[in-house]
């Protein structure tokens, strides 16, 4: 059985156990409490039934004694010496019998009244209110008393008779002393009660009458009651006990039932109902069914009488429900039902969970045995817990570190043991290897002793020697590969035996092979020199590489020198200052440095009939030319010659490239020699124009001013004396001369941006932009334009141009503004090395088809009544921007703004900035440069 089943078994054991023990208590207790309430209820039944007994036996002797009294013997005593003074008692009783009776019921005769206000019967009401006054209730209903001979001698109430000889209560009272009738329900009075009859006697025992008191037996109720509630009767009960009165014969007195059909029978609770229990205390007790109240414990006790009162023969039953005494055990029993259950459900789970804790940690510790079994060392069990399995889980611990601490030391001496077979294995291994590895070497590997005597060779040298290794042991190498008798010059083996340091050197051998040989010095284990090592390498293929690779160098070189001899051509040609003439004397000097031999090469050039040359004079075989051709007509030639003779080759004296780099200098030179033509006929005729234009319009101010003058003073003299037509002439003329004025005004200030042009200098743009804004101040005040610029930067400029430049544009862009008020600004940004300016407006635009046009001189896209000008600002604007070097354009569409962009040199130190910003692309930015001219 497995430990876990064992201690859940025993769990549930002691759940059993639990169980047994309490149902056994509650067995035990149950027994007590019935024990505890027999004796209760047993006592509770003698001990009223024993009051009720002496309650009666209270009341007969009260009367007993009151019957000795004075006035009731005295008053018996006088009735019965009337009566014995009559001849005939019987008759006369018989006689007031029968008046008694005829009388209605409630008619009092005087004879009845006699004895009713007796001094006895008054007494005998005042006793009775005595009584009524003490108790609370009325004691007795009447009381009346007879003679001797029966008849009334005084009664409290009337009574239906007048003769009591014939009642039976008479005659037991005269012959037993007292007589207690049995209990009667009064309907008049609503009232229990029985008849307590007590014969008097006088002093010397003589029998004098018989007194009747209607005892109301309210007051033994009130005794039964007042037990019922109290709290002695409800000892080992809930509610108090069921009680029950009954008669001798068995009839109900108590509960009262209040009704007129007599008294219930209770005889039924006369049979023994339980025979087993002999009468030990005049009580027994039975059991029975109830069909209200359901089943019903009793217990009866029987009246016994007082002294010498023997008892009427009553019986007082104490029931009690068994569900409500019996309540004590029943909760116990629930109560020690659910513990159980309680302590069975948490033992069995404690139990369980002991047992499963308890399982697990014994099963671990099966499994990490079976584990160290397998040799698994390092498999700690790490339980902490201070109980016995904690404990020997930590000797167990304990146990396997020891062993695998022991374990250990033995692995390490068996893996030091496999290291060194290993470290020999790998030894021997290497040494093969590095052997194999020499041997395929492709140098070779030669082992000197220190006599430089061939100790080992790997088999590269000794396929070279064309030996096999073994044969070339012992010899000297000078003889085997320099095929001498001693050591070669130079020998860096020798220099290794002798200086300990390695030497290396290049050696070439009598077959005409290059060597590579480095000689390694080998010592001893003392540092002593014991030998060299040789390595020789064959270079032979790399030396002839090399030497081709000078040759292709140099020859790239050549090339390199003729192209920059051409792009030196190409950008002397593009400076535009420099004039044909230039051109060629600065092409010559360019010959001689591009050819092979620059120092003693010459170069000349002629051209329609000028010669220019670098060796004035000079004469020589070896040369060649090629003809300069304009328009294909031959108008020079282009010829270099050595001055020496050039070293021999068979091609002749110029290669086949410099014969064609002379065929294209030629071609170039006669396309530059056109395009200088052609640019030098268009400055002069652009001189001539603008010589024109200044004239022109210089000399044309002084007859204009003249003709402006009169026609002036003509309007102002005969305005309005002549006829209309007469006035409006006039005015037309006076126009006329103005705009005419104006427009030679213009074309003087056009033709002077290149004839009064200043020199151009640094130039601070903002300064001239404070100038341009003042003088613009009242376009702008009238149009309500906003101007604004970014920080403009120093250019290279003419201030005066530069200022006229932008005042025209800013005048511009402030004139053509649409609906809105005009918004202006300006700012600079660097483009490829120049500063570009730009005006943007938001006025009316300009379509992209006039973009170029507006530049022309006087042309205009607006009538004149429109926007008032010339058409001639833009092309100023132009004009200077091109003295500056720089361009202009428009950027616009109508409708969106204008933005004009134009550019300026910027000043040297932005440019050497830039420059050395930009060193990776300062090969190019000198070629574009140095050409003079703007790129773009
Ligand atoms: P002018 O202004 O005296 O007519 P310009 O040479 O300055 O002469 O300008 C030529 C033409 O270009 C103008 O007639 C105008 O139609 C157009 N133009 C110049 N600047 C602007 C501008 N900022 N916005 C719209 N059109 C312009």
């Amino acid at each position: 059985m497995k430990l876990a089943h064992k201690l859940t078994a025993g769990a549930f054991l002691a759940a059993l156990l639990i169980w047994v023990v309490g149902l056994y208590a509650v067995a035990i207790g149950r027994r007590a409490l019935e024990d505890s309430i027999e004796h209760s209820s047993t006592m509770l039944a003698a001990n009223l039934m024993n009051e009720v007994d002496r309650a009666i036996h209270a009341a007969i002797d009260d009367w007993l004694i009151y019957s000795a009294g004075p006035l009731v013997q005295r008053t018996l005593k006088a009735s019965n010496q009337e009566f014995e003074k009559l001849q005939d008692v019987q008759a006369h009783i018989d006689r007031q019998e029968e008046h008694w009776r005829s009388v209605p019921k409630e008619t009092v005769t005087a004879f009845m009244k006699s004895l009713l206000t007796s001094e006895l019967s008054e007494a005998l009401r005042i006793r009775l209110d005595a009584f009524e006054r003490d108790e609370g209730y009325m004691a007795y209903g009447e009381v009346f008393l007879t003679n001797r001979y029966g008849a009334n001698a005084a009664q409290t109430g009337k009574t239906t008779d007048y003769r009591q000889d014939d009642e039976q209560w008479w005659q037991r009272a005269r012959e037993d002393g007292v007589y207690v009738a049995d209990v009667q329900y009064d309907e008049s009075a609503a009232v229990y009660s029985t008849d307590i009859c007590v014969r008097v006697d006088d002093e010397n025992g003589d029998f004098l009458g018989v007194i009747k008191a209607v005892f109301d037996i309210e007051g033994i109720f009130a005794i039964l009651r007042s037990r019922t509630s109290g709290p002695q009767c409800r000892a080992g009960s809930r509610s108090p006990p069921n009680l029950t009165l009954l008669t001798a014969e068995g009839k109900v007195i108590f509960p009262p039932h209040g009704s007129s059909v007599g008294l219930l029978n209770g005889s039924s609770f006369l049979q023994p109902h339980d025979h087993s229990h002999p009468r030990r205390v005049h009580a027994d007790h039975f059991h029975r069914h109830d069909e209200r109240l359901g089943e019903m414990i009793g217990w009866r006790a029987l009246s016994r009488g007082h002294d010498e009162f023997k008892g009427l023969g009553w019986a007082l039953i104490v029931e009690h429900r068994a569900e409500d005494i019996l309540a004590p055990v029943a909760a116990l029993r629930r109560n020690i039902l659910m513990i159980s259950v309680g302590v069975t459900v948490a033992g069995l789970a404690l139990g369980l969970w002991f047992s499963i804790s308890m399982s697990r940690r014994i099963t671990r510790l099966r499994n990490t045995a079976l584990r160290v079994g397998r040799g698994e060392l390092n498999t700690p069990l790490g339980d902490k817990t201070a109980d016995e399995i904690g404990e020997f889980s930590r000797c167990f611990d304990r146990m396997t570190q020891q062993l695998s601490e022991t374990l250990v030391s033995k692995t390490l001496l068996e893996d030091e043991v496999a290291d060194r077979t290993r470290a020999g294995e790998a030894l021997r291994h290497s040494e093969t290897e590095k052997r194999a590895i020499l041997d395929a070497a492709l140098e070779h590997v030669i082992l000197h002793d220190a006599s430089q005597r061939v100790v080992w060779v790997n088999e590269s040298a000794a396929e070279s020697a064309g030996m096999r290794g073994d044969e070339l042991i012992g010899k000297h190498c000078y003889e085997i590969w320099g095929q001498r008798h001693d050591p070669c010059p130079d020998c860096p083996v020798l220099k290794a035996l002798e200086t300990g340091q390695p030497h290396e050197c290049e050696q070439t051998t009598p077959d005409g092979r290059v060597w590579f040989v480095r000689g390694y010095p080998l010592r001893g284990p003392d540092g002593e020199i014991t030998g060299a090592v040789e390595m020789a390498r064959d270079i032979s293929e790399r030396k002839r590489a090399e030497e081709k690779l000078t040759a292709a160098n140099h020859i790239l070189g050549e090339r390199v020198k003729e192209l920059s001899g051409l792009y030196e051509l190409s950008r002397i040609a593009e400076r535009p200052e420099i004039s044909a003439r230039q051109v060629l004397r600065d092409a010559v000097a360019l010959l001689p440095p591009a050819w092979q031999y620059p120092d003693i090469a010459c170069g000349r050039i002629r051209f329609d009939g000028e010669v220019f040359e670098t060796h004035p004079g000079a004469k020589s075989p070896w040369c060649q030319t090629a003809a300069i051709r304009v328009g294909g007509q031959e108008r020079g030639s282009v010829k270099v010659c050595y001055l020496e003779e050039p070293p021999e080759s068979d091609e002749g004296p110029f290669l086949k490239e410099e014969r064609a780099l002379i065929d294209a200098l030629a071609g170039q030179l006669g396309h530059i020699m056109q395009r200088k033509a052609a640019e030098e006929a268009l400055a002069r005729s652009n001189a001539e124009l603008e010589q024109f234009a200044q004239v022109a319009s210089h000399d044309l101010q002084e007859p204009l001013r003249m003709v402006t003058g009169y026609v002036k003073m003509l309007e102002r003299r005969y305005k309005g004396q002549l006829d209309a037509d007469a006035d409006d002439f006039i005015h037309f003329a006076v126009d006329g001369a103005q705009r005419m004025a104006v427009l030679i005004n213009d074309l003087l200030a056009y033709s002077r941006v290149t004839t009064r042009g200043k020199d151009l200098a640094a130039t601070d743009c903002e300064a001239v932009m404070d100038g341009v804004l003042a003088n613009l101040e009242v376009a702008v005040t009238e149009t309500g334009a906003t101007v604004t610029h970014d920080p403009l930067p120093t250019v290279v400029a003419d201030e005066v141009q530069l200022g006229r430049l932008l005042q025209n544009l800013i005048g511009n862009a402030i004139k053509y503004h649409g609906e809105e008020p005009p918004r202006v600004h300006i700012w600079a940004e660097r483009t490829d090395g120049m500063w570009q300016f730009a005006v943007r407006d938001n006025g009316v635009g300009i379509e992209p088809q006039y973009h170029e046009r507006i530049f022309a001189i006087f042309k205009r896209l607006h009538a004149r009544d429109e926007y008032k000008g010339t058409g001639i600002g833009l092309a100023i604007a132009k004009k200077i921007v091109e003295r500056h070097g720089g361009r202009i354009r428009v950027e616009s569409q109508p409708g969106k703004g204008s933005t004009f962009y134009f550019t300026v040199q910027q000043t040297e130190a932005e440019t050497d900035d830039e420059s050395s910003d930009h060193a990776a692309d300062e090969v190019y930015a000198n070629a574009g440069q140095t050409g003079g001219g703007p790129p773009g």
